[in-house]
């Protein structure tokens, strides 16, 4: 057997996995473990800012971004988290900058900051300038400038290592199973603390911004292993995808004063929002547009709308958006200096997942019972901050606040009385035989038998979009249940062509696909179950918000037996501000 032993490993070497190593490295053993080199993380394709209250550019209160969080999320947000985040976001912010992050700058040297969707001054008056930006690329400096610091911090990467199984014992998260992509060897790593940030699972969906290694894994893992997920019917369309490719066209570009057009040319988001119009929430700005495209306003009667930014100026774009309007030229052959830019909502982002408390600990069940030894931060955990909807910017301070304070509660409150608990016998077994017998079906004599995984891949995409996308109901979401376990059967029998063990990357996707199914399952189910609309959670069938029954976090059990996992709910924490009907 292949064993390792650390203090604490980290599953994820995006801004959550890496801003936790940060608080950590200086006296303890700690273990990165990433299925793709660092930097490729998809933190690195985060383009518009990391929202804090720091009021460079105007008065600005972490009250008030609390309360944008609280709304926006349409009081499904424990607010006790949000005030975490919006108190805490300024010192972490501060924290990169003293790391060497390039920021963009205002006039007198301080950090630039900019509009995003559901930001506001003085609890909804009009929008606030919030986020802070290095041009269109700011996850990428965030990324570059952890990885640089933990190196220098000593922190030991196992870079290209899938994690396969997490190991609890003696009711102690205490290590985890990785297979070695380069050569195809199983490793178990024994650990004292686990942490999961290994990010999102839009692959689910077939129009999506998410990178290709966005499947949900860490969720799966956690799932099959007892853990609940939490609210995952909570997932996020963001409006401005690239028409038929999904790649993001970052909501800076509204930000900074891109419009969204009709067939007619008409500014429709003012119709509907009058105070915010463009920057209301992403999760009414992809109703807008799906309504006007019911309604035959798409452009040339078709399934998409236009962001247009011609009228910035040639200056502006090049200063504050190159990134993405190269995306418009290299993907779509047109030139946004001139010509408005084909766009469509697109799959994004998990308010769900692994559930946390405010100190990144996970949660079993719903009376909070924590699992020792266990911590999870970034997209793949619910702490929850974003409740039925995240704010633009609201995810990368969500890496960092909750990525920082899960790694100073392990420095300062677990390790110095915590121990390894010892590892469950046979350890790698689960994972052994996972793997040996998905190689066995790439073997000679099944060589050629099933059908491939692309086909179950396409079919999971597609139906996700046609039954589970931005606009919901019973039926819709009933046959999509049942297509969810007839996709589980496939992958069982599902043909593989590939022997080898080294970079076997066939190998690697279909344990991925059959991640990407758990996360369908949890996220299909809670849909079904929500007879409500809230947020990102829109139900044709019903369409209003129903705080009597569904103001509460709806908990996924997996259940081996059922087909379909077992729902509890648990009640949302309200502090402050009180549920109120949502208008920008
Ligand atoms: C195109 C795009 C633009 C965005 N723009 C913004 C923005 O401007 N502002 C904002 O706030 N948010 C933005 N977001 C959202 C935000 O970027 C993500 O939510 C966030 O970066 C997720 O970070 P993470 O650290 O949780 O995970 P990731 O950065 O996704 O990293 C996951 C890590 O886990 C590892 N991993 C996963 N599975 C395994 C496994 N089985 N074994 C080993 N390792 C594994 C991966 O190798 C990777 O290192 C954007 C998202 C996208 C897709």
């Amino acid at each position: 057997m292949n064993y390792h032993k650390y203090d604490v490993v980290i599953v994820g070497a995006g801004g959550a996995g890496l801003m936790s190593a940060m608080q950590l490295a200086h006296n303890t053993s700690v273990a990165v473990i990433s299925k793709l080199y660092p930097t490729r993380s998809h933190t690195g394709a985060a383009q518009g800012g990391v929202a804090a209250a720091l009021g460079n550019q105007e008065e600005d209160h972490w009250k008030w971004h609390m309360f944008d969080t609280v709304k926006g999320g349409d009081y499904l947000v424990d607010q006790d988290a949000a005030e975490v985040l919006t108190r805490e976001a300024i010192d972490a912010v501060y924290d990169l900058e003293h790391w060497g992050l390039p920021f963009n700058r205002t006039e007198d040297g301080k950090i630039d900051q900019r509009r995003f969707g559901g930001h506001t001054r003085n609890f909804g008056e009009g929008p606030v300038r919030r986020s802070c930006y290095a041009a269109d690329r700011t996850g990428h400096m965030i990324l570059q400038t952890m990885y640089q610091q933990s190196v220098k911090n000593q922190v030991k990467f196992y870079n290209e290592y899938l994690m396969l199984d997490l190991l609890i014992n003696d009711g102690q998260a205490c290590g985890v199973v990785a297979l070695c992509l380069r050569d195809g060897t199983i490793h178990t790593f024994h650990a004292k603390t686990i942490v999961f940030a290994t990010g999102g699972y839009g692959r689910a969906w077939r129009i999506t911004s998410n990178a290709l290694a966005c499947t949900g894994d860490g969720m799966a893992v956690a799932y099959r292993r007892g853990i609940p997920l939490e609210d995952m019917e909570m997932y996020q369309f963001h409006p401005t995808g690239l028409y038929k490719v999904g790649i993001l066209l970052s909501e800076a570009a509204r930000g900074e004063g891109a419009y969204l057009l009709n067939k007619d040319g008409e500014r429709f988001c003012v119709r509907y929002a009058p105070t915010m119009e463009e920057l209301a929430p992403r999760d009414m700005v992809s109703r807008f547009i799906v309504q006007e495209i019911t309604e035959g306003r798409g452009i040339d009667g078709k399934d998409y709308v236009y962001l247009s930014v011609a009228h910035l100026g040639k200056e502006k774009i090049d200063a504050k958006l190159p990134d993405i309007t190269d995306f418009a030229r290299n993907y779509l052959g047109v030139e946004p200096y001139y010509e408005p830019v084909p766009i469509q909502p697109t799959a994004h982002y998990a308010m769900g997942g692994i559930p946390t408390d405010i100190e990144g600990r996970v949660i079993m069940d719903e009376n909070n019972t924590t699992l020792p030894g266990m911590y999870a931060a970034g997209e793949v955990a619910c702490v929850s901050v974003h409740g039925a909807n995240r704010l633009g910017t609201n995810s990368l301070v969500d890496l960092i606040v909750f990525g920082r304070r899960a790694g100073k509660h392990i420095a300062a409150k677990w390790l110095p009385e915590a121990d390894f608990a010892p590892l469950p016998p046979n350890p790698d077994a689960w994972a052994t035989e996972m793997v040996e017998s998905l190689l066995a079906r790439a073997s000679a004599g099944a060589k050629g038998k099933g059908e491939t995984q692309e086909a179950i891949r396409q079919d999971l995409r597609d139906s996700m979009m046609e039954n589970a996308g931005v606009v919901r109901d019973e039926q819709h979401l009933t046959a999509q249940m049942a297509k969810v376990a007839e996709l589980k059967e496939r992958w069982q029998t599902m043909r593989l062509m590939d022997t080898s063990r080294t970079f076997n990357t066939e190998l690697m996707e279909v344990i991925e696909l059959g991640n990407l199914i758990e996360c369908a399952e949890a996220t299909v189910a809670g849909a079904l179950a929500r007879q409500e609309s809230r947020g990102a959670h829109y139900r044709s069938d019903f369409p209003t918000r129903d705080d009597k029954n569904f103001l509460q976090h709806t908990l996924a059990f997996r259940s081996e037996t059922a087909g379909a996992p077992e729902l509890r709910y648990k009640p949302v924490v309200i502090t402050e501000f009180q549920p109120k009907e949502r208008k920008y």
